[in-house]
């Protein structure tokens, strides 16, 4: 199947509401191209620099999500473009990524990375520091990010009850946090689900699903 049939036939299985980014680490700016002849228009990248290679090689019009771990210290390489971050999980760095968009007169869109799986592994905080962060007052100061929803990822298993209690906790923790309205923080997203779990993160409530290899095939890391 080519990427062109892959985008088309996962399309055709998403409800309106949800948005699909198309997951390209590690793979050719010729496969994103596919994509984008395709029709996709928002790609996720989960490192600074190959996103920020990938954004000048390609059209203007494609918007670039940040979804892995991101630094502090490289959060200034991305700034001018990037799109929607979604693994922010500290207040320092949500200081940080304020600060960058505002040397570019940009307000940037954020997802606070909610820590939904038991695995240790997995970059987060809890629901309580998440709503620690958006009462607190140096929050309402940042008035260069929005926080526009939230992300998390499930545990890397078969147990589909697993699964799916890890993708409801963050649905609840979305639904406790969206009554938090101000200038920087309107609540409308969850992203979960990527090419194992999609449909049963759609199920619990995504409304942004995260999809790279469904899409684009195996990553070889190798290479
Ligand atoms: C790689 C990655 C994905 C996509 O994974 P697939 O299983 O290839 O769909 C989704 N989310 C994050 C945070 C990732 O790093």
């Amino acid at each position: 199947m080519s990427i062109k049939q892959n985008l088309n036939t996962i399309k055709q299985s998403l409800p309106e509401h949800v948005t699909l980014v198309a997951v390209s680490k590690t793979k050719p700016v010729s496969d994103l191209i596919e994509a984008y002849n395709a029709g996709q228009r928002i790609f996720g990248e989960n490192k600074i620099q190959e996103m920020v290679d990938k954004y000048q090689e390609m059209p203007k019009d494609i918007k670039w999500h940040m979804i892995g771990h991101v630094q502090r210290n490289k959060v200034k390489y991305m700034a001018e473009f990037v799109d929607l971050i979604h693994g922010v999980d500290s207040l320092k760095l949500l200081k940080e990524i304020n600060k960058q968009a505002k040397k570019h007169d940009r307000v940037i869109n954020c997802l606070l990375q909610i820590k939904i799986a038991e695995e240790d592994s997995k970059f987060g905080m809890s629901a309580s520091d998440a709503k620690s962060l958006l009462q607190s007052e140096a929050f309402k100061d940042f008035n260069n990010v929005t926080i526009s929803g939230v992300m998390g990822m499930a545990t890397f298993t078969d147990n589909e009850t697993l699964i799916k209690e890890e993708f409801s906790r963050l649905k609840t923790t979305f639904e406790d946090l969206k009554d938090i309205k101000t200038s920087n923080c309107n609540l409308q997203t969850i992203s979960m689900g990527m090419s194992g779990d999609y449909p049963l993160a759609i199920e619990c409530g995504s409304t942004m699903i995260r999809v790279g290899s469904s899409i684009f095939g195996e990553r070889n890391y190798n290479n």
